[in-house]
Formats: structure tokens, sequence, C-alpha cells
């Protein structure tokens, strides 16, 4: 007998994603730091069997910059960034980690520092914005694109302008209500604090840069 796939409905995951497997909020600065630091640790991967490309640490960094007027918290990487296909790829099918894949491809081993292999940490972001905007250029390439989501209903790629390698997470935190507080993700102190918590063995320097205090 043929063995049918599960076929999965991916607006209802990306809900249940969003508001059931993470308990706490302020994890999603984790995620996307993590995934920060992973696209620079593939450039220093690279760079171990490409002559061409050197790793030269001080040009690797992730960024925070706020911007309270206009609700924005802005997650920026030197990374190895994402080409058309890879924000179609990794951030267009839920559960797809590019990163499991990049270990497997490079046939990096146990004690490597890349941390994410199920593909969902990403969505996390959702939690704590309505819109989410990626624009990355990928190592080795002069085009841009722009991958840009509301969540559920689907996202958009459009080409951009963007001058380094590298990629940029734009959220626009969601406005607090009664019930939800998220103003408190505007609060440099508060971000530095989550920072703290579940970042501080990030092997890169974590910049930030607030507007409007
Ligand atoms: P995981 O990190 O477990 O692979 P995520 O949902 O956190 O899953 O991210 C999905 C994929 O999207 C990653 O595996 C990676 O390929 C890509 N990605 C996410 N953020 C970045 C980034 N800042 N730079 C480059 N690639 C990224
Ligand atoms: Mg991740």
């Amino acid at each position: 007998m043929a063995k049918k796939q599960f076929k999965a409905e991916s607006k209802r995951l990306l809900d249940m994603m969003i508001n059931s497997i993470y308990t706490q909020k302020e994890i999603f600065l984790r995620e996307l730091v993590s995934n920060a630091s992973d696209a620079i640790d593939k450039i220093y991967y690279k760079a171990l069997t490409d002559d061409q490309l050197v790793f030269d640490k001080e040009n690797y960094y992730i960024k925070l910059t706020v911007d309270k007027a206009n609700r924005t918290l802005v997650i920026t990487d030197t990374g190895i960034g994402m080409a058309k296909e890879d924000l179609e790829n990794n951030l267009g099918v839920i559960a797809k980690s590019g990163s499991l894949a990049f270990k497997k491809e490079n046939e990096i081993k146990d004690g490597h520092n890349i941390i994410g292999q199920f593909g969902v940490g990403f969505y996390s972001a959702f939690m704590v914005a309505d819109v989410v905007t990626v624009t990355s250029r990928a190592l080795g390439s002069d085009e841009a694109f722009k991958w840009e989501s509301k969540g559920a209903d689907g996202y958009t790629i459009q080409p951009c302008e963007k001058a380094t390698v590298g990629t940029e997470i734009t959220l626009k935190i969601k406005e607090s209500t009664e019930d939800d507080q998220y103003d408190e993700y505007l609060e440099e102190y508060r971000l530095k604090a989550i920072i703290k918590k579940y970042s501080d063995f990030i092997r890169y320097p974590i910049k930030m840069d607030v507007k409007g205090q």
C-alpha cells in the first residue's frame, strides 16, 4: 500500500507556534540573536576552507537598534545573509532549518557552535511584532531582497537596496493592550537584561543603539 504523507495547514501551524510553543514572549530575542550568530558562524566555517575568504573577527557583530517613536526594534548582523531562494526556503517554509542543512552540507560535527536546527525560532518574532521585515544580502552577491510578513496571512519578497552583506530584521513592535505589554521590548535596560539572560555565551559582540530615550 502506498504510504501517504501528512499535510500541514501552515497558517494554523504558525498560529499554534506563535501562541503555544513558547511560554515567554521575551525569548524572541534569544532566537533572533542565535540566528544572527549562526549566520556569522557560517562565514567563519566557510573561511576555514576558502582561501579567498578571510575571517577578520572585528568585522562581525550583531546590533540592536531601537526607535521608540516608530516602535521598531532592528536586529542587524554581518553574517552570511540570505539569497532570494533562502528567504523563500528558510523563512517561507515552517520548520525548515537552513542551519541544519548547512551543518550537514559542510559536515560540521559535534562541538560546533551553530545553534539552529528546528527551523521554528524565527517565527517567535510574531509574538511581539505585527510586521516582520527581513532585508538580506547573501555573501558573494550584490543583490538584496526584502521579505515581509504580518504572520499567518503569508509573505512578500521583493528586490531592495542593501550596501553590505548580512541581514537586517525589523520588528514593528505590537501596541500594548490592557492584557499584554509590549513597550518593554523598546527599552534598553530590558533588552540588555534579556540578552544577558539568554545570549551571554554568544561569541560575537552585541551592540545596542537606542533612539529617542
Ligand atoms: P533554525 O535556527 O532552528 O534553523 P529558525 O526558524 O530560527 O530555525 O531560522 C530558519 C532559517 O532561516 C535558519 O536555519 C537560517 O537558514 C535562516 N535564517 C534566519 N535568520 C537568519 C539570519 N539572520 N541570517 C541568515 N540566515 C538566517
Ligand atoms: Mg534559529
